[in-house]
């Protein structure tokens, strides 16, 4: 069976969870992954078939990023496989709003930051979702999938909400999608405000799906990239 390999930029911030929920996501999709920590170009080289850019603070990953320019080698990669599924939460959809120069932004958004308030007005909130994603029903056995040097502990799986079921957002320090043009759609609101947004194969969201146990928006990428590899 053939092994999707999703590329997680380990800039700084969420990502060993995106990576744990990625885990859980093929788990019940009963597909094979193989999770690429990106940390220097040199990790792109194989090829990746999906990617996730995690949240954090979009100031420091790019200071992080600088010492071996990963942030330039991934969103050459973006432009040049514009096909792959990605997934932005929170810095990663700053980032995906706002590349280090030269690159042109991968939504066409105009984000601004911090507009949720600080740190401790952090909060939880049902956001409504519209995106084609995949129910589940497993059945099979779980096995564990190794992270890098590590195998993450099972979670314990959560049974599939139905599509149309709230999500639980996880808002810390999010930012705010002020302007949101064509072909850029949303698909993700807290009552009349846009927190989620879609463009081809790229979904930015303003909260931390990976800090919930719901996998819907890791079961979509890896969905995508499953198809785009058929
Ligand atoms: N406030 C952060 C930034 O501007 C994003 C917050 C987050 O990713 N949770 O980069």
């Amino acid at each position: 069976m053939s092994m999707l390999r999703v590329g997680i930029a380990m800039l700084q911030g969420a990502r060993h969870e995106h990576a744990e929920a990625v885990v859980n996501a093929a788990h019940q999709l009963e597909l094979n992954v193989e999770i690429v920590p990106l940390r220097t170009p040199h990790d792109l080289m194989d090829g990746i078939d999906a990617l996730i850019l995690p949240g954090g603070e979009s100031t420091t990953m790019r200071i992080t990023s600088r010492h071996y320019a990963l942030l330039d080698e991934i969103f050459t990669y973006i432009h040049e496989h514009p096909h792959i599924p990605v997934l932005g939460t929170c810095a990663g959809a700053i980032l995906l709003a706002a590349p280090p120069e030269p690159h042109t932004r991968c939504i066409d958004v105009e984000l601004t930051r911090n507009t949720w308030g600080r740190q401790r007005e952090s909060f939880e909130a049902v956001v409504d979702v519209n995106l084609d994603i995949e129910s589940f029903e497993f059945e099979g056995s779980y096995r564990p999938v190794k992270i890098g040097s590590y195998t993450p502990l099972m979670m314990e799986q959560q049974a599939a909400p139905t599509l149309n079921e709230g999500f639980p957002g996880v808002f810390i320090r999010a930012p705010r999608f002020c302007e949101i043009s064509e072909p850029c759609r949303s698909i993700a609101m807290l009552e009349n405000e846009v927190v989620g947004v879609q463009q081809n194969n790229i979904v930015a969201l303003t909260f931390h799906p990976e800090l919930t146990k719901d996998r819907r928006f890791h079961r979509w990428l890896l969905t995508q990239a499953n198809v785009g590899g058929q």
